[in-house]
């Protein structure tokens, strides 16, 4: 565990009170709070240093310029990138799925080939597909999720033959918590011949991670999930990869020559960056970064499984409650339903309490109806997270409940005898 008082960094917690209460905060998985550090070094770039990048000759534009540069390197580092070059900027996950499925799939799948994907996809690695698919003829496919909430790789060996073109999985499934074994499955799709890509939102921000070690040929994140602000996320690609592809998004910044009818491009990553980027965006992700070096990856990810046993123990209790998490591979993530009660108003009865957790479909409406649900309610922990926090969930949840279905357990026999 960190033992460290985490939440003294964050300054949201020392200054909002939900009605009147102090914030605990269970909806990491969705954003996480920004560290004080973060805040300062956007502050600082816009009260110092702010130009705009890569164009202009003049020192502060030089040093908008290096900041922008030492973000990126930033990066690289973190996840274990060969080369600062392989890392576009992206306004978040999303940006980067949609910049492979178009920039990539455009030009590669044609009618016929096959992109496999998996039951467990949030929307952004599901809808940028299905796009590609209705313009190249491409037929999708899925690793399918067995009952212990956990990708079953024989599903995946059969699904891959030498129509694969592409495998793109969840490092870290957002409502199950599922940790996939990505490494695993780039072998086997790169044994195809296939390429592979990792949605890494949810794995980024909480765990140690090596795409050099994963062997994926892409991988997306976003910033505002791991301590760094909105409007800026990442994509890692191998760098020839890179150079083959065709540009996502055309404009300033990203070309070589332009003529009235026809252009050329600038070297990757800068192909992929077209306008003004979010320059503040990256300087704040280099803090975060910096930030979550300093607690350590793997002590995060220590503490956030710990919670996440802890809490499913505590849980276990509450009446009526289904948890949705695996056995031996599952996160900080913890997806429930409490029979008889709305996840929509489990979010309303803990809000009360100032808890704020997250109810719906998660972005994952194909997972919801393989669970045969319609929506989940979610707590997601994150490294500013204790015990304490479990508990009060847990005391908050027992009381909501029996409030809003009061002898619950006497209603059926009476149900039963008027019925008789
Ligand atoms: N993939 C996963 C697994 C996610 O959890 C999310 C965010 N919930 C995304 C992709 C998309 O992230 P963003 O909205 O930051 O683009």
């Amino acid at each position: 565990m960190i033992q460290r008082d985490t939440k003294k960094d964050f300054p949201i917690f020392g200054k909002w009170k939900s009605k009147g209460k102090p914030l605990i905060y269970l909806d990491s998985a969705a954003t996480t709070q920004k560290p004080q550090e973060v805040i300062a070094a956007l502050d600082e770039y816009y009260e110092n240093y702010n130009a705009n990048v890569h164009r202009g000759a003049y020192e502060l534009s030089q040093i908008a310029t290096d900041m922008y540069e030492e973000a990126r390197a930033k990066v690289a580092s973190f996840i274990n990138s060969a080369r600062p070059e392989s890392i576009v900027f992206t306004r978040n996950a999303t940006e980067s799925l949609n910049l492979v499925a178009y920039a990539w799939g455009l030009n590669n799948l044609h009618e016929g080939d096959e992109v496999i994907l998996s039951d467990m996809e949030h929307h952004s690695n599901l809808v940028p597909w299905h796009i590609i698919s209705r313009h190249t003829g491409a037929v999708l496919k899925f690793i399918r999720m067995s009952s212990d909430y956990r990708l079953d790789l024989q599903s995946l060996k059969d699904n891959l033959g030498p129509k694969t073109k592409m495998v793109s999985v969840v490092h870290v499934s957002n409502v199950l918590g599922t940790i996939n074994p990505v490494k695993e499955i780039c072998r086997m799709a790169h044994e195809a011949g296939a390429l592979a890509m990792v949605d890494g939102a949810q794995s980024a921000p909480h765990m140690p991670v090596d795409v050099r070690d994963i062997g994926c040929d892409f991988y997306a994140l976003s910033g505002h999930k791991m301590c760094g602000p909105t409007g800026i996320g990442a994509l890692y690609a191998k760098h020839e990869l890179l150079e083959k592809m065709d540009p996502f998004l055309g404009g300033g910044e990203m070309i070589n020559e332009v003529f009235p009818t026809t252009s050329n491009y600038a070297r990757p990553p800068y192909k992929f960056e077209a306008g003004t980027p979010n320059i503040a965006g990256a300087v704040g992700l280099k803090a975060a970064i910096s930030y979550l070096e300093k607690i350590g990856m793997q002590n995060v990810e220590d503490h956030e499984i710990e919670l996440g046993d802890y809490a499913e123990k505590r849980l276990a209790d509450v009446d009526g409650i289904r948890i949705f998490r695996p056995e031996t591979t599952g996160t900080g993530v913890i997806s429930f339903t409490v029979e008889g009660v709305h996840p929509h108003d489990i979010s309303t009865i803990l809000d009360a309490e100032g808890i704020a957790i997250r109810a719906g479909h998660h972005c994952a409406q194909p997972l919801m109806r393989k669970l045969q649900v319609q929506s989940t309610a979610r707590a997601s922990f994150y490294l500013y997270n204790d015990k304490s926090d479990v508990e009060a969930l847990a005391a908050a949840l027992e009381k909501g409940i029996a409030i809003f279905r009061p002898k619950k357990k006497a209603a059926p026999e009476q149900t039963v005898r008027d019925a008789r």
